[in-house]
């Protein structure tokens, strides 16, 4: 059963006849009316979404399936579970979060009251990606939500049963005055960006995150961008190797690689190379057998032009390719690969990977790895798998990125007290945990003064004329 006829086609149809015009006005209409301050109405909200979850995981699972074809393993771990932890904690910790905060005061404010009070920004517009497509959309819905705003989504159109899903079961359960969800690619989205929003929160490319950035300037909105780039891993001879290429072909392998955090190159020795291929092969071949095209645990392409484009990259390096290298156009296949001895120039060092492919490129010590790594972009995570607490440091005081990981990778993302997001070209805000709700929260700063007459003496002191004794 498709997820069209599974839905509720009155719902689905009152959202859908909406204008990109109207549904702005209408959140815009109902954030000035005030109901979205309200914490009931907040809770309730994150409520009905929490059972959305509950009473369609299978059909989310489903939608995953058509648009990536990945495992419900995965699914349920990175996506669906992760939302649901992620509300969880977000309705636990709602009324400590909302709750004005009581700052520290000067001596000369001894007889005032200060606090920071959490505002809303008002209307916020989601542009989700497509390669988590419900998680991209939904979690920095939740926390905008949470904090207080109306809302806009954008889900990818190129994960499109996810999207439909989206936008035919969110009318369902959220308050439709006051999230609306927007189905389109760049038109639509060129036309919503056209609009007056409070905040504006972006996941994809660096390049379209130019474009949303330039956007967002022209009504001084202030964004959180998601963005990518290339994540590298540095292996030193101090690490388990066994381990190490385990958790490395992990992170790389879920969702066939199309995952923002992936490892995207590897720098090591020669030597180190030379053992992670042997590795490679018995690791691949114990979890995926000898046809990985046969197992249900490997993801596909999302559409053709990304095969394509993946397709290219692996024609231009074929005489690199130490294992894998088959595809099939038809399936939206390509295989596990992993490419060696890769120079700066070859095509797949030009742009991020996103997909199966892993390139590792030779390099003879910490220092010439360290100068690889600083003379291109920021990357979004920088992976370092050493023993060495003395390496870690050097990583972590010597470069700059959104996050790094030690000894594995992708786990860090689901430690709700860390900051998710990049620098530089890999983007700007983080979100996660209480970070998403402070992401869509203005705090508003505050100093109540009372009228008693001692203190109106104190202040009376700045009154002209001014003289010495007043100084
Ligand atoms: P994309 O930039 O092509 O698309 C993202 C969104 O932008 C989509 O909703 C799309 O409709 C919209 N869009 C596309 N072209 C547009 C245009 N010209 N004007 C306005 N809007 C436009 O990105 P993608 O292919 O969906 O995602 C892949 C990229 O996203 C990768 O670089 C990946 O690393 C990155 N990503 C980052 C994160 C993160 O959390 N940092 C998460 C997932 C993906």
């Amino acid at each position: 059963q498709s997820v069209e006829e599974k839905s509720n086609p009155k719902v689905s149809a009152a959202s859908r006849e909406i204008s990109i015009e109207q549904a702005v006005q209408k959140v815009r209409e109902t954030y000035n009316s005030g109901v979205t301050r309200c914490l009931k109405w907040r809770r309730k909200q994150l409520r009905n979404l929490y059972r959305m979850y509950e009473e369609n995981a299978n059909l989310m699972l489903d939608v995953l399936y058509q648009d990536l074809r990945r495992s419900k393993t995965e699914s349920l771990l990175l996506e669906i579970d992760y939302m649901k932890n992620d509300l969880k904690h977000v309705l636990y910790n709602l009324d400590s979060w909302t709750k004005p905060e009581r700052p520290d005061r000067d001596f000369v404010n001894w007889l005032d009251q200060v606090f920071i009070y959490h505002d809303p920004y008002g209307v916020v517009l989601i542009i989700g990606a497509w390669n988590y497509p419900l998680a991209l959309s939904l979690l920095p819905m939740a926390g905008a939500i949470a904090a207080g705003n109306t809302v806009i989504v954008k889900p990818s159109e190129i994960s499109p049963a996810s999207a439909r899903f989206i936008v035919e079961y969110i009318p369902k359960y959220l308050d439709n005055d006051a999230v609306i969800i927007i189905e389109g690619g760049p038109q639509e989205t060129t036309k919503l960006l056209s609009h007056r929003f409070d905040y504006i929160f972006y996941t994809g490319s660096t390049n379209i995150g130019k474009i949303i950035y330039a956007s967002a300037a022209k009504h001084l909105t202030p964004v959180t961008l998601e963005l990518g780039g290339k994540s590298p891993v540095y292996i030193d001879d101090t690490a388990d190797l066994e381990m190490t290429v385990d958790r490395i072909l992990w992170g790389k392998f879920i969702n066939a690689g199309q995952t923002c955090i992936a490892p995207d190159y590897v720098l090591c020795t020669k030597e180190i190379q030379e053992k992670f291929i042997q590795k490679s092969k018995r690791i691949l071949k114990k979890w995926f057998g000898d046809d990985p095209q046969k197992t249900p645990d490997y993801s596909r392409i999302v559409n053709n032009r990304h095969f394509s484009r993946l397709q290219a990259v692996l024609d231009a390096s074929r005489h690199k390719i130490a294992i894998g290298g088959k595809y099939d156009p038809g399936d939206k296949f390509i295989d596990l690969t992993i490419l060696t001895n890769v120079d700066v120039n070859d095509k797949i060092m030009e742009d991020e990977i996103f997909g199966p492919l892993l390139a590792i490129c030779v390099v003879k010590d910490i220092n010439e790895a360290l100068k690889f790594i600083n003379e291109r972009g920021k990357p979004l995570v920088l992976y370092v798998f050493s023993s060495s607490e003395k390496v870690h440091k050097i990583f972590a005081s010597h470069t700059s990125s959104g996050s790094i990981c030690f000894n594995d990778t992708i786990v860090f993302t689901g430690v709700h007290t860390l900051p998710f997001g990049g620098v530089g070209s890999s983007g700007i805000g983080t979100y996660h945990g209480k970070m998403t709700y402070d992401t869509f929260t203005h705090r508003k700063s505050c100093l109540k003064r009372n009228f008693f007459s001692v203190g109106n003496k104190l202040s009376s002191l700045r009154n002209p004329p001014y003289n010495e004794w007043k100084l």
